[in-house]
């Protein structure tokens, strides 16, 4: 099987550890993913909400620098559909770059225009409180008239906006605007609102409006937004996506396991080679190979190829 992953905070953790990415204690690495056909990932670029914007701006570059060192010959940096595929076909990893909250462009424009030349193809909005970009799911704030030119831009750069983290207000916003403009938004790492009701969840009209637009829902490994108590297991998580099919989203649901981004995670699902023990879960559920071989990439793949 293929596996397609759209979030983790991988490029944050081995920086803060000094370990390497080729086998670490880490939830991913190279050699965790060797069960696998092939491995593509979003790597998200997570500057720490904690930090003063400026700083965080900083922690891009050397967070970034970091992994790039760390990459080896089996892996690719991809910015196309195209490098994509190459790098498949050469049995290497895919990889994208994200950044996980957008504080760090600390109101300035030309910062969006700095990450795309600098490989970076998808932007988590907020990720906690409220910045210049407007407020996370913690927040009733909808979107700064800042963060409603940096969603534009990104529209026009051809940088995929997640709505992950988002307030509701941002993300209706967002969504509207998508709309008008005919494009495709994402939701990285989103468990379902309706399956747990934690506010950092995706309620299912949002769900839906992603799909339409053609958009992908990843389903997250956080313990804490899967169920109750901070308890998950496989099953849990099987709830999560079922809900998700049963409500249309069978050609955009994916992953998004959030590994290296959580402290606990859920029973069964250790690592990133754990990933596929689902597949075998969906399975006895009644999920068709079909739709098992969409979630673990195929779906990954029709986005890739419309958006890049
Ligand atoms: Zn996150």
């Amino acid at each position: 099987m293929k596996l397609f992953d759209f979030h983790c905070d991988t490029p944050f953790a081995l920086e803060k550890h000094g370990e390497p990415l080729t086998d670490n204690n880490r939830h991913i690495s190279l050699k965790k993913v060797e069960n696998y056909d092939s491995y593509g990932q979003l790597m998200a670029i997570f500057t720490q909400k904690s930090l003063p914007e400026e700083v965080a701006w900083g922690r891009f570059f050397v967070i970034r620098e970091d992994f790039y060192s760390k990459m080896t010959e089996k892996t690719a940096l991809c910015h196309t559909f195209a490098d994509y595929e190459k790098a498949i076909s050469e049995g290497k990893h895919p990889f994208f770059i994200a950044v996980e909250g957008g504080g760090l462009l600390c109101d300035k424009l030309e910062r969006l225009t700095a990450l795309y030349e600098h490989d970076v193809r998808f932007l988590t909005l907020v990720w906690r409180d409220a910045d210049c970009i407007g407020g996370a799911f913690n927040t009733d704030v909808g979107l700064t008239d800042f963060g409603r030119e940096v969603v534009k831009k990104c529209f026009e750069m051809g940088i995929v906006v997640d709505l992950s983290h988002a307030s509701d207000p941002m993300a209706e916003e967002v969504l509207t605007m998508a709309e008008a403009a005919g494009k495709a938004v994402i939701a990285t790492h989103s468990d379902s609102r309706a399956v747990y009701a934690h506010p950092r969840n995706l309620p299912d009209d949002f769900a839906k409006r992603i799909a339409k637009l053609g958009g992908t829902v990843g389903i997250s490994m956080a313990p804490q937004h899967l169920g109750v108590n901070d308890y998950a297991n496989i099953d849990i998580i099987c709830d999560h996506m079922l809900h998700y099919l049963e409500i249309g989203l069978e050609d955009s649901l994916t992953f998004g396991c959030d590994f290296d981004g959580l402290d606990t995670l859920p029973e069964g699902v250790e690592n990133v080679s754990k990933i596929i023990d689902i597949a075998d879960a969906l399975r006895k559920k009644g999920v068709s190979e079909e739709q098992i071989e969409k979630i673990f990439y195929k779906n990954a793949e029709r986005f890739l190829k419309e958006n890049f």
